[in-house]
C-alpha cells in the first residue's frame, strides 16, 4: 500500500503545494509547528531518509535548501530550521521549520 505522502504527490489527498520537480515535492505540513511548516519529500518511496541513495539524499537536501530560502522570503521569520525527523509517516522527508533569529518558533 502507497505511503501518505505518495498518494498526496498523486494528487489522491489534497495537500497545498510549495514547489516540486521531477524527483522532489514539498508541501505544507497539516500540522504545522510554526506558520509556514513544510515538508519535503522524494516522490521514490522510501521509509528512512537514510536509505535514500546518494545522489537522491544530496538532491533532496538542495532542493530543500531551495524551498527553505523561498520560504524565508514569504514568511514573517528570518531563518527557517530544519529537522528530519520521520518517526510517523515511513516515507523519507524533512521538516522545514520557520524560527527567528532567537532560534524561538515563529507563531
Ligand atoms: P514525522 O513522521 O516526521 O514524525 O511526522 C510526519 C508529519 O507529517 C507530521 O508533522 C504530520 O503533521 C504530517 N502529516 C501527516 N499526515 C499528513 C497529511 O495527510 N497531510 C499533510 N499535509 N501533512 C501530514
Amino acid at each position: 500500500m502507497p505511503s501518505i505522502f505518495s498518494r498526496i504527490i498523486k494528487g489522491e489527498i489534497p495537500s497545498y503545494k510549495v514547489a516540486e520537480d521531477d524527483s522532489f515535492y514539498a508541501f505544507l505540513d497539516i500540522n504545522p509547528t510554526t506558520k509556514g511548516h513544510t515538508l519535503v519529500v522524494p516522490k521514490q518511496e522510501v521509509d528512512y531518509i537514510f536509505d535514500l541513495n546518494d545522489d537522491t539524499l544530496s538532491g533532496l537536501t538542495l532542493f530543500a535548501k531551495k524551498v527553505a530560502k523561498a520560504i524565508e522570503k514569504v514568511v514573517a521569520c528570518h531563518r527557517v530550521g530544519v529537522a528530519v525527523i520521520g518517526l510517523e509517516v515511513p516515507h523519507a522527508h524533512i521538516h522545514l521549520i520557520p524560527i527567528n533569529e532567537e532560534k524561538d518558533m515563529c507563531l
